[in-house]
């Protein structure tokens, strides 16, 4: 039987899942290429770094150690039933389960919603800007159709907008936050673009990653749109 492809893991952490220790898996493959990310690597699928096997093992280690583990990636759900197979072994241990998606696979994550308790969704930019940040052309509606998946289980979840300036103003901002709080989505997190690798020929300032974070009036007027707003400087 083909495996997942793990190709990272995280073993401790306290951010990735709201209020439990977490571990988080990366799982390699993505169907976007966005200009900002942080995992290169793990976009093409191929043979995963890590025994899937092992990392099992290592899994029911660290039962009455961790309470969630989560799946990031890449794209998570790229990996298909097969993933959910995994999930499901680890369920059975106990543990609470995360994924951190780009919503890229909304009938995946319809299948999958009975073993997943939690998601952080990414919202990248404007319906707009998405293709030539992510290279993908329907990648803006899927994330849409994955949002109203999951709104419709009922379950916990935050949307995530990273703010890369270079494909996000900060009137964008304010339109996705208005989209976000007309679809009565109680949690977001704004998160800082952090370049980890060159910008290449748009290269960024800190004064314009900062916008975002150093407006006070944009501050205040998003906090009071959500329940929950966490700004990740
Ligand atoms: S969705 Fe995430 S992993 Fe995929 S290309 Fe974009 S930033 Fe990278």
């Amino acid at each position: 039987m083909q495996d997942i492809q793990i190709g990272g893991l995280v073993p401790f952490t306290t951010i990735d899942y709201p209020n439990k220790l977490s571990a988080v898996l990366f799982l390699v493959g993505c169907p976007l290429r966005c200009a900002y990310c942080s995992n290169p690597h793990l976009l093409s699928v191929g043979a995963g770094e890590y025994d899937p096997e092992r990392v099992f093992e290592w899994i029911k280690s660290r039962i009455g150690k961790l309470e969630a583990i989560v799946f990031s990636g890449g794209e998570a759900l790229m990996q298909g039933p097969i993933l959910f197979q995994y999930i499901r072994r680890v369920r059975e241990l106990g543990f609470k389960i995360g994924l951190h998606t780009n919503g890229f696979y909304p009938n995946l994550l319809a299948d999958a919603v009975d073993l997943i308790d939690w998601i952080g969704l990414d919202f990248k930019a404007t319906r707009q800007n998405y293709p030539d940040l992510t290279g993908q052309n329907i990648a803006y509606d899927n994330m849409i159709k994955s949002l109203d998946v999951w709104q419709g289980t009922g379950k916990d979840f935050e949307v995530r907008i990273t703010c890369d300036p270079r494909f996000i103003t900060k009137s964008d901002l304010m339109e996705i936050a208005d989209i976000l709080h007309r679809r009565d989505v109680k949690k977001i997190a704004i998160q800082k673009y952090v370049p980890h690798f060159e910008d290449g020929a748009n290269k960024t300032t800190d004064a314009q990653r900062n916008q975002f974070f150093n407006d006070e009036d944009l501050r205040t007027q998003i906090n009071s749109m959500f329940e929950s707003v966490v700004w990740r400087e």
